[in-house]
């Protein structure tokens, strides 16, 4: 596998979190399933306690998440705040603020990220525009190293929109506006080793189009050019992925201008 980059500080620590949950989860009952929101925290926080121990120890770079939640802001006292529900609060206590890293700062800003999109796909669709939903994918072994995977996949997608087919596609189309969402999943602790696929590292993409909604037959247009583009990529950086998995193009449908399903195009 060649690489065109190196990973990053982030990219490290967000594996080592990742393999940590993994392996925690195997040899334990930590994991946060059905657990309750206490039990959610704690393993949050004990999975931090591994995280910040690891960078501390050199085993990762340096990553902010070092002094996440045991340091207080500069030229401040940390104190402690109890609500009236009985539940308690920091105040002043150090954040890392990292969304992909750190299982503490990450719930919460995700949680707000998630109130950003809407907001932002709401003001877009009052302004006229449409949109569509792609999702890039690659092919994946229990054999993969996440902290390189992430990071070809990431040179992957800036690769996918440097080019002038990107260009020459963003103006076919009237592409305006995109939002775009990693996501990351594992097998589950438990499945068959035979069954096993490894990290699924991939994204997720709102693409905003200043022209009315696609027809299906556009739809696959634009969906053969976008695949394309991205099995070319990902050509470039060492990975690879099937014609019939590697992207997606979904189109929402609407019934009485409301959004009822979103149309899969391979289906
Ligand atoms: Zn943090």
């Amino acid at each position: 596998m060649q690489s065109t980059s190196s990973s990053s500080p982030s990219d490290s620590a967000f594996a080592f979190a990742g393999a940590e949950c993994d392996r925690l989860g195997k040899v334990g009952s930590l994991r946060p399933d059905g657990g309750g929101k206490n039990k959610y925290r704690n393993f949050a926080y004990f999975l931090l306690s591994r995280l910040r121990a690891a960078i501390f120890k050199r085993q990762l770079p340096e990553h902010p998440a070092r002094g996440c939640s045991c340091r207080s802001v500069p030229n401040t006292t940390t104190q402690i705040h109890r609500y009236a529900d009985g539940s308690h609060g920091y105040y002043h206590l150090l954040r890392c603020a990292s969304a992909m890293v750190c299982p503490t700062c990450g719930p919460a800003i995700r949680a707000q990220r998630a109130k950003e999109v809407i907001y932002a796909v709401r003001r877009l669709i009052e302004e006229g525009h449409t949109y569509i939903l792609l999702t890039l994918t690659t092919s994946h072994t229990v054999a993969d190293d996440l902290r390189e995977l992430a990071s070809l996949f990431q040179a992957a997608c800036r690769a996918i929109k440097a080019g002038r087919r990107w260009q020459d596609l963003a103006r076919t189309w009237a592409i305006r506006h995109s939002i775009r969402i990693i996501e990351v999943t594992d097998d589950i602790p438990d499945a068959d080793p035979a069954e096993c696929t490894g990290w699924h590292y991939h994204c997720h993409i709102i693409i905003f189009l200043e022209r009315p909604p696609l027809t299906a037959k556009e739809g696959r247009a634009i969906e053969a050019d976008l695949s394309n583009m991205w099995l070319r990529a990902l050509d470039r950086v060492g990975l690879s992925a099937s014609r019939a998995h590697g992207c997606r193009v979904d189109i929402p449908r609407t019934r009485n201008g409301v959004i009822s399903k979103r149309e899969n195009l391979k289906n």
